[in-house]
């Protein structure tokens, strides 16, 4: 299917690139990755992100950014799930490039690899076919959503085939200590405020440890979006943690939640539960209600699947 998609991508002019709601590393890295690349080949690209990029993620090379182009084909990169586009439309003739396991894309023009790391694996491997110049601003790109998806070169998905790209990466100039402190050591007081909130009121059942942070305990801290991405990282870094839940109220009746599980399906089994999708150990959905009242059902389902190893 790779090669379909780099047929679509050299037989066309004018792209939208699209990726999902509450951008995070892979998602930036991969789209802009992806229109430099374009853009060397003279093409028209336009990017699009459902919500804004975190001011924290902005700091890699921004390509050229075609806003009025009317695109033939959009790209969703990174995206799983639809219901992750915030309501927005593609314009174009829809190609989906994605490294997740969920929904059935059956008829879609879709290259979906659940062995990849990241899209930006998968962009560089697209780069790659079409003989593109891994240039140092497209380097640094693809090693941030590498970096962000594997965790830091820590996830199950960190393969030998990561180690190889992550260090053509950097000999093409991705920093790789820039990289790694601008995601790791950069967290705001209200990070750590929400971390002090979540871990004083963790339950923890049988390896599934589960918490949550309220929309007023967001607001009261001033904490921007961004602010609880990690959190479940850190709850999953517990000794004992099989499967770790955090639920996050987004307004007054919608919570997300994000799971994290050692070994075996259960963060992905559990999600599905719900509606929701992911990868194995990394996976998530969205719910109606508050956090409070949700916590102990979404805690119940994720001991069912701990439970079956
Ligand atoms: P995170 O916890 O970092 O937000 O998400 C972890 C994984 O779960 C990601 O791979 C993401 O695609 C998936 N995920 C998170 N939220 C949702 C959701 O609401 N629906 C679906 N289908 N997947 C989600
Ligand atoms: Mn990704």
């Amino acid at each position: 299917m790779k090669n379909l998609i780099v047929d679509i991508l050299r037989n066309n002019e004018r792209f939208e690139i699209i990726t999902h709601e509450g951008p995070d590393e892979d998602a930036v890295g991969s789209s802009r990755a992806l229109a430099y690349g374009l853009l060397s080949m003279g093409k028209m690209v336009k990017l699009v992100y459902p919500t804004p990029i975190p001011s924290s993620l902005l700091f890699t090379p921004a390509p050229k950014n075609h806003k009025s182009v009317k695109p033939q084909i959009s790209i969703l990169l990174d995206v799983s799930d639809m219901n992750m586009l915030g309501g927005l439309h593609p314009r174009g003739e829809i190609v989906i490039v994605d490294h997740h396991k969920t929904e059935n894309k059956e008829g879609m023009t879709c290259w979906i690899d659940s062995r990849k790391s990241s899209a930006s694996e998968m962009v560089y491997d697209l780069l790659r076919a079409m003989e593109i110049e891994i240039t140092q601003a497209i380097a640094s790109n693809l090693y941030l959503g590498i970096f962000g998806d594997t965790g830091g070169f820590i996830h199950a998905n960190t393969t030998p085939r990561v180690f190889r790209i992550a260090y053509e990466l950097a000999r093409a100039g991705a920093d790789p200590n820039l990289i790694a402190y601008r995601v790791r050591r950069s967290k705001s007081m209200a990070y750590f405020q929400i971390l002090c909130m979540v871990m004083d009121r963790m339950m923890m059942a049988d390896g599934v440890y589960g918490s949550y942070i309220s929309l007023q305990e967001l607001k009261r801290i001033k904490a921007k979006p961004e602010d609880a991405s990690g959190i479940v990282e850190e709850m999953a870094s517990l000794a004992g943690a099989e499967l770790v839940i955090f639920l996050k109220e987004l307004n007054p009746d919608t919570v997300h939640c994000s799971m994290r599980s050692k070994s075996g399906q259960s963060a992905l089994r559990t999600a599905q539960a719900f509606g929701g999708g992911g990868h194995e150990r990394a996976a998530g959905f969205t719910l109606k209600g508050r956090a409070c009242e949700n916590i102990d059902e979404v805690v119940e389902e994720g001991l069912k699947w701990v439970n079956k190893g």
